[in-house]
């Protein structure tokens, strides 16, 4: 019916297998959420020049005690729709604010924001509580949204990001070049920092618009004071395009894959050592 009058769609097998697939991941979220099976992963963020470790983004695992480990693209939109988003997102930014106590005082955390949440609920309100019984520094965190945030609201979304900037927090647009990307979103606030999304990346290579663009992005967004950050660089040659066109931080498997917080204390280790080749570059292996 979304489609449209007169447009019939065959429901096939694998269509089912999708739908049920769907329904019971919404009905076993709640009891996830409460038995800690959602939890964060932390990907190393590494001065582009340097190499040094300087923060993990937290991203959102789902280990099934029975389908094995689900990925945040299928469980992040049925929390949004379900309405357990705001409580995924107070479990994740908990968790990240508790484990990243730990870590040393020059290395932040990124969390993802979705936007329904931060629309929806008293964010602010849920973020100050956060901080307060977690006793994590509001200066070394950083929130993450993307654009869509200041699509439907843009006034209320704008309100709630200058809010959550007074807390001393950082504010990080993600995934810039994948919507709609209007120069305007950068005019209505005062963001600390730009996602360059991985498409763009991915096709540094090869397209010699995408780093014309890259550069133009990278040269706008620091004259505006924020922090350019590319995501997803796989590749040395990528690294190396990125940093000579001026971006300031890179994230992506060349650097470390999204690691368990065990592992996260390793390559905290590691990147401490005296003379320590700050965080190895490993071979992307799929
Ligand atoms: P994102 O915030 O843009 O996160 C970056 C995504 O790119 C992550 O996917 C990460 O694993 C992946 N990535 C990073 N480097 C590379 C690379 O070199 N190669 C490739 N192929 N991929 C790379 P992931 O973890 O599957 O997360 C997907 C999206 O789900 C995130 O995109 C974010 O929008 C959302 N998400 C994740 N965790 C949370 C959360 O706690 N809350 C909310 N609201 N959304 C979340
Ligand atoms: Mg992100
Ligand atoms: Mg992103
Ligand atoms: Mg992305």
């Amino acid at each position: 019916k979304a489609l449209g009058k007169g447009i019939v769609v065959k429901f096939d097998p694998s269509m089912r297998a999708d739908f049920e697939r769907r329904g019971r991941l919404e009905i076993d979220l709640k009891l996830a959420l409460k038995n800690g099976d959602i939890f964060p992963f932390y990907q190393p963020q590494v001065d582009i020049d340097t190499g040094k470790l300087v923060g993990f983004e937290a991203l959102a695992r789902w280990n099934h005690p029975e389908l094995g480990w689900i990925g945040p693209y299928e469980f992040i939109p049925i929390a949004e729709t379900s309405s357990q988003i705001v409580e995924l997102g107070r479990c994740i930014l908990t968790t990240a604010c508790i484990e990243a106590m730990a870590f040393p005082d020059d290395v932040r955390v990124s969390v993802n924001l979705s936007v329904g949440q931060m629309l929806r609920d008293d964010v602010i309100g849920m973020v100050t509580d956060i901080l307060a019984s977690t006793g994590f520094p509001a200066e070394r965190l950083t929130l993450e949204v993307t654009e869509s945030v200041m699509m439907s609201e843009p006034e209320l979304a704008a309100r709630i990001l200058n809010g959550l900037k007074e807390l001393g927090i950082s504010i990080a647009l993600d995934d810039f070049g994948t919507g709609y990307s209007a120069l305007s979103y950068l005019r209505q606030f005062d963001w600390d920092e730009l996602k360059i999304d991985k498409s763009f990346v991915d096709d540094l290579g090869h397209d010699p618009r995408c780093l014309s663009i890259i550069e133009s992005v990278v040269d706008l967004a620091t004259e505006l004071g924020m922090k350019v950050v590319a995501e997803g660089v796989e590749t040395a040659d990528q690294h190396e395009i990125l940093r000579k066109s001026g971006c300031h931080i890179a994230q992506g498997y060349l650097f470390g894959r999204p690691q368990p917080i065990d592992q996260v204390h390793v390559t905290l280790l590691k990147s401490l050592a005296p003379s320590a080749p700050q965080i190895e570059a490993t071979k992307a292996t799929g």
